[in-house]
């Protein structure tokens, strides 16, 4: 693949991300995929998609993990559900995302995101040096596939997350840069995080938010918005990843699964806006 490709989410079954359909028509030539249900994790599963994949000229970059019971209703209960720091579904919740890594596997893709969770401020404590832990473990087998995981960002600030994977010394774990996250869960401005964790940035999001209330910053969700519309900069973002040298895949973020019309309208326009910027950056 050129440079910057651009990119989308997608799925193998009915879920989350575009209908393959508009990855087709938007001729989208990457797409990072949301992992399918455990039914569909299979070798012909992964190969008939990987067929749809190559007759439509579209390369996979990513596998994104994601598990049942997680929440996004507000931030107390995204800190509560969402990925491996909830203590009672951790063990169960590694094991789905090894199996998930493997799923990864057979469609050749050498890279898993997940949101990790919101990662215990405490670094002392029997929580977070267990989830040191099981990060080891699930990078541990992931290798063993010649694959590296990328920890999705916003959950906590750049400089926590810095921490952490300084603490899981290991050397396939990554980062997938989400500049909108830092906005939503107010952890800190996007462009000034970027810089401080873009040597461990192999893959990102293009995605817009607005900033919650000065008072109210991760307490109460910033708005996401389209492609553009934010508070990102969209150009300043690019050109942060031109000089730190990211030359991966663009892939574009919009989840609004209520309104699929206004969807495809919404990623047609981020296409044509991130083809401006990157002839404008790159020339
Ligand atoms: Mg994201």
């Amino acid at each position: 693949m050129s440079k910057w490709p651009i990119g989308v989410f997608a799925s193998v079954d009915a879920g989350l991300g575009v209908n393959f359909d508009v990855v087709k028509e938007l001729g989208i030539p990457s797409i990072q995929l949301h992992a399918p249900q455990k039914q569909t994790r299979t070798k012909e599963q992964a190969d008939a998609f990987l067929a749809k994949c190559s007759d439509a000229g579209v390369t996979i970059t990513c596998v994104f993990g994601g598990f049942e019971g997680e929440s996004y209703a507000d931030i107390e209960t995204t800190a509560r559900t969402v990925g491996l720091v909830p203590e009672e579904t951790r063990a169960a919740r590694m094991q789905e995302m090894k199996e998930i890594a493997d799923f990864a596997h057979l469609l050749g893709v050498d890279a898993v995101g997940l949101h990790i969770g919101f990662v215990p401020e405490d670094t002392n404590s029997d929580s977070y040096r267990d989830l040191i832990e099981t990060t080891r473990d699930l990078l541990d087998h992931v290798k063993a596939n010649g694959q590296n995981v990328h920890l999705e960002t916003g959950q906590e600030t750049a400089d926590h997350l810095l921490h952490f994977i300084a603490d899981v010394e290991r050397d396939n774990l990554y980062i997938n840069f989400d500049p909108a996250n830092m906005i939503l869960y107010g952890t800190g401005e996007p462009i000034e995080a970027l810089r401080k964790v873009g040597k461990h940035v192999r893959s990102i999001h293009c995605k817009d938010a607005t900033w919650a209330a000065e008072d109210r910053r991760g307490q109460d969700w910033g708005a996401e918005v389209a492609l553009g519309d934010g508070d990102v900069g969209m150009e300043d973002y690019l050109r942060t990843l031109h000089e730190l040298g990211y030359d991966g895949p663009l892939t574009i973020e919009r989840e609004i699964p209520e309104d699929p019309v206004q969807q495809k309208a919404d990623i047609g326009k981020a296409v044509s806006l991130l083809e401006e910027l990157r002839t404008n950056i790159l020339g």
